[in-house]
């Protein structure tokens, strides 16, 4: 029988700067290889591990829209494309090191990735395979991050891991008050109500209205990705 872990299937959200590291490049390969490799150590425990992966460290919609005449509809695309390209660097490093991957995109690109089809991205987790799920919600308008919350509460993952670049929600700022505290837990309700900059409000309501828990940490320390998936405590847990 399979050990028991706290979670069975997660969501792991990457954002496109924690990508970036401080790489001069848009992505750091080092930092792909660290999550494929920490991926790769929970699949193996029999742990399902779904992706949906940003896209900001190459192009953020919302900070194009509106330049030389640039609407935000056609921004958001470009931005939904930066996620496909993340998706594919992620998918060649994770099977580089063996573990099945398979992208699903939210808008079709069949010669790159197969289209999302929620039955067959959960057999694929069911087959121990690592979904990555792509161009966002295929919307414009959303975030990586409110697909993030969809796609979990389509597949029925048990909590969204939202690997950052700092190590969890604070009170204040940490990188302008170095004296800043960490929330271990905050409720769905002190989030919105305290506008904490954890997720839009899209993305919390989604998983508020779902009871899916959300846990922000740092993908930056080692082992932490794995610790996250396994249940252990790490970063702030948001929930009810
Ligand atoms: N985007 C979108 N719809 C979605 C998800 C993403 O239009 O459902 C676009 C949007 O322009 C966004 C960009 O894709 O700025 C990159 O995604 P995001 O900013 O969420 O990436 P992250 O902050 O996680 O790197």
């Amino acid at each position: 029988s399979k050990p028991s872990f706290k979670w069975r299937r997660v969501l792991l959200k990457v954002s496109g700067e924690a990508l970036a590291g401080d790489h001069s490049q848009n992505i750091d390969p080092k930092i792909t290889m660290a999550i494929a490799r920490e991926v790769a150590a929970v699949t193996r425990l029999g742990i399902e591990v779904a992706l949906v992966v940003g896209g900001g460290n190459i192009f953020r919609g919302s900070s194009w829209a509106g330049s030389s005449g640039l609407d935000r509809s056609s921004a958001d695309y470009i931005g939904m494309l930066a996620t496909v390209m993340n998706a594919i660097f992620l998918q060649a490093t994770m099977e580089s090191i063996g573990i099945p991957t398979r992208v699903q995109t939210a808008f079709r690109m069949s010669e790159v990735a197969e289209p999302y089809i929620r039955r067959r991205a959960v057999r694929h987790l069911e087959k121990g395979r690592v979904v990555i799920f792509a161009a966002g919600t295929g919307n414009p308008f959303f975030t990586t991050d409110t697909a993030a919350a969809l796609r979990c509460a389509e597949i029925n993952a048990e909590v969204v891991l939202k690997a950052t670049n700092v190590d969890g929600v604070f009170d204040e700022d940490p990188k302008r008050n170095p004296q800043a505290r960490l929330h271990e837990t905050l409720t769905y309700q002190e989030v919105t109500s305290k506008d904490l900059s954890v997720m839009d409000m899209t993305a919390i309501t989604l998983c508020q209205e779902n009871n899916i828990p959300v846990i922000v940490f740092n993908l930056n320390k080692p082992g932490n990705i794995e610790k996250a998936i396994k249940g252990e405590r790490v970063g702030t847990l948001i929930g009810a």
